[in-house]
């Protein structure tokens, strides 16, 4: 049994699809289950419309459901030949943005937008794709079930992000989806989305469909997790800014966690604790490029690669738009309490910290881009002086590896010598080296570093 993802990009229209059949019909000695999400941009479409819809706009929200529920139907329209099948698939296209109406039409006269409200709207884009595609399954011949990831996946009721119940989803699974899987059919499933125990639905959040893999996997003990999106895997960096960047073969959940903060256009990070949980190996592969071999991550560190030169470091990443925040009081000295009235006011206006580092006076810290900076210096300018560096940019170089090797500080600060650093951070995992400098340097100090780093010959098991 494995678990297949095909994110957004993976099924954005008709030809995607098709690959994505040709790429399943090879597995289906596997018996895979498989979790899509909505096509690419629809959830975002969906959520818009209901933010016009309470924003008094009620025209412009129907006309995105509009153009929605034709991209849909024009998609079943090529996917899906016989009459009688997709007239059903239509019935359910009709069925569905009648009740998208009937939302903006609800949003829009109580002028008022919940979060359940919100994942209703979410909650479609999922639900439309997966009947599509599992309707064009079965017109390639393959025996495809189409099943409502609701009726197994029961969540508590923290809308937007709702936590699901792992041992109810156990249950259900082994009672809903693997008899199916054992007789062979192909379950076709959504990723995002649950019920509530009381039936109303709820989403995991934005890009959660890694989640409901992982869950899901790890639920039915699956063999293998294949996270299909439209990148070849992880990279040795960015290949926008670096373009020698080069394919990881394979990776520590240790180590894809670290970068999933960067980006995690590769992997959600929750998505690894429910198959590192179960030591459930995760492959990440390229819809669009089926013939990579993508990039497995796996529970277990390989000792076996310990002191092997060139692949300490696994992969440089880097965020932009980083904002430094520098607190310094002099009653810090000997104090107890400061650092708890610095968090105490980032919890309160749910503003997440990243990179910290502190001296017996000061304590630096990043946040991202938050439209809640200034009242968050109001607050701290009650009890401390705070002075705020902004169009920063983290770095961060991550290898398990380099828990074990001496030199790499060395050899990255000597790499860019002549660039200023304003912050350093090594977390006790010692699995990355992380340090902040001005935005304006980060092109020339990852490519440097990537050179440093990735320039000799490097272990094929490992890289290509
Ligand atoms: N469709 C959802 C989103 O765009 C979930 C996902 O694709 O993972 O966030
Ligand atoms: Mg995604």
């Amino acid at each position: 049994m494995i678990v297949m993802k095909f994110g957004g990009t993976s099924v954005q229209d008709a030809a995607a699809i098709r690959s994505v059949i040709h790429i399943v019909q090879n597995k289906l000695s596997k018996r895979p289950a498989l979790v899509v999400s909505a096509l690419a941009g629809a959830t975002n479409h969906l959520l818009e419309s209901a933010r016009l819809a309470v924003a008094g706009q009620k025209h412009n929200a129907e006309a995105i459901l509009k153009k929605l529920h034709e991209r849909h139907s024009g998609l079943s329209a090529e996917l899906i030949k016989p009459i009688a099948e997709r007239e059903k698939v239509e019935t359910f296209l009709k069925t569905t943005f009648d009740k998208l109406q009937s939302l903006v039409d609800g949003v829009s006269l109580l002028g008022e937008l919940t979060d359940r409200s919100l994942d209703m709207f979410a909650a479609q884009g999922e639900l439309l794709s997966s009947t599509i595609i599992a309707s064009a399954f079965r017109e390639a011949g393959v025996d495809a079930l189409w099943l409502d990831i609701r009726e197994v996946m029961i969540t508590d009721d923290q809308f937007t992000a709702a936590a699901p119940d792992t041992n109810l989803l156990k249950n259900h699974s082994a009672r809903l989806i693997k008899p199916a899987l054992e007789k062979g059919k192909l379950i076709v499933t959504q990723g995002f989305i649950g019920n509530t125990k009381d039936g109303i639905t709820t989403t995991l959040g934005r890009g959660g469909s890694d989640y409901t893999a992982a869950l899901l996997g790890a639920a039915l003990d699956a063999n293998d997790i294949e996270i299909w999106t439209d990148v070849d895997g992880v990279l040795t960096s960015d290949p926008k800014m670096v373009h020698e960047a080069k394919r990881v073969k394979i990776m520590t959940f240790q180590e894809a966690s670290e970068l999933a903060y960067f980006g995690a256009k590769v992997l959600h990070p929750a998505t690894i604790t429910p198959a590192v949980e179960r030591n459930i190996p995760v492959h990440v592969f390229n819809t669009k490029n089926p013939v990579s071999s993508g990039t497995l991550i796996t529970a277990k560190h390989d000792r076996t690669l310990e002191g092997v030169n060139n692949c300490v470091i696994k992969s440089i990443a880097y965020k932009k738009n980083i904002t430094i925040l520098n607190i310094a009081s002099t009653r810090m000295l000997l104090a107890h309490g400061f650092l708890y009235s610095i968090f105490e006011v980032f919890k309160r206006l749910k503003i997440s910290v990243d990179v910290i580092s502190t001296t017996e006076v000061s304590v630096s810290l990043t946040i991202d881009f938050s439209d809640k900076l200034d009242e968050a210096v109001h607050e701290l300018k009650r009890f401390a002086q705070v002075t705020v560096e902004q169009e920063r940019a983290i770095v961060c170089l991550v290898g398990e590896q380099m828990r074990y090797t001496p030199g790499i500080a060395a050899r990255t600060f000597n790499a860019i010598r002549d660039v200023n650093i304003n912050m350093i951070s090594q977390g006790a995992s010692e699995i990355n080296l992380t340090f902040v400098i001005a935005q304006s340097d980060v092109d020339t100090v990852v490519k440097r570093l990537h050179d440093e780093f990735f320039s000799g010959p490097l272990p094929s098991a490992i890289f290509e």
